[in-house]
């Protein structure tokens, strides 16, 4: 190799000849050793920064809503049926906990569990019917969200039968839900119905 035979070492493992630079194999293979070793203290300084900081954040949210009380309940989003101790306060679900000693979960969550708060506090939650219009996503009213739905939905029955419609259920949906989804479906006229999960 035409690197080999370059003669003057510096320090540093670098050997140079006028302006070309090569890596002395040995040396550089120590000096990467370093760098590695030093990138990792330092990318670890950050990290437990981070999970210090992030401690600190959870610590300081220890303290309790005033007047709040804790209520034992489970998560809604599958079946398993995780423990969640919920923070109420005048009423309004405002903290959540897994609940440690839950005999299914064990003080575990799956991510949907740990952010079931969501579905009460999150400024993204859906409140009412959304129609996109020109590209543009604006509320419509319940009563124009079923009129134009059951119109579009007897014109597909109309030019397509019952069968060109999917009836798919969700983990979400309570026992009541579901019935009356699986109702919904016979009454329509068709056995496309399934889960989610199995699709
Ligand atoms: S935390 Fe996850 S696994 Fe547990 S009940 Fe909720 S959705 Fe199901």
């Amino acid at each position: 190799m035409a690197r080999r035979k370059l003669k003057k070492s510096s320090p540093s493992g670098v050997q140079q000849t006028g302006r070309r630079i090569t890596l002395n194999p040995k040396l550089a293979r120590r000096s990467f050793l370093k760098i590695s070793a030093a990138t990792a203290a330092l990318s670890g300084a950050a990290m437990t920064t981070k999970l210090t900081s992030r401690a600190n954040a959870a610590t300081a949210q220890k303290a309790q809503f005033a007047g709040s009380k804790k209520v034992r309940t489970i998560c809604t989003y599958c079946a398993v049926g995780c423990g969640i101790e919920a923070e109420v306060q005048n009423g309004v679900w405002v903290r959540q906990e897994i609940a440690q000693d839950h005999p299914v979960s064990r003080g575990a969550h799956c991510c949907k569990g740990a952010g079931a708060i969501d579905m009460v506090t999150s400024p993204k939650r859906l409140k009412n019917p959304m129609k996109r219009v020109n590209g543009k996503w604006t509320n419509i009213s319940w009563d124009q969200a079923m009129d134009e739905i059951s119109a579009k939905l007897l014109e597909i029955r109309e030019k397509d039968g019952p069968d060109a419609l999917h009836f798919n259920g969700s983990a979400k949906v309570s026992t009541e839900m579901a019935y009356l989804h699986r109702k919904f479906a016979a009454f329509w006229g068709s056995n496309n119905v399934d889960h989610q999960a199995r699709i």
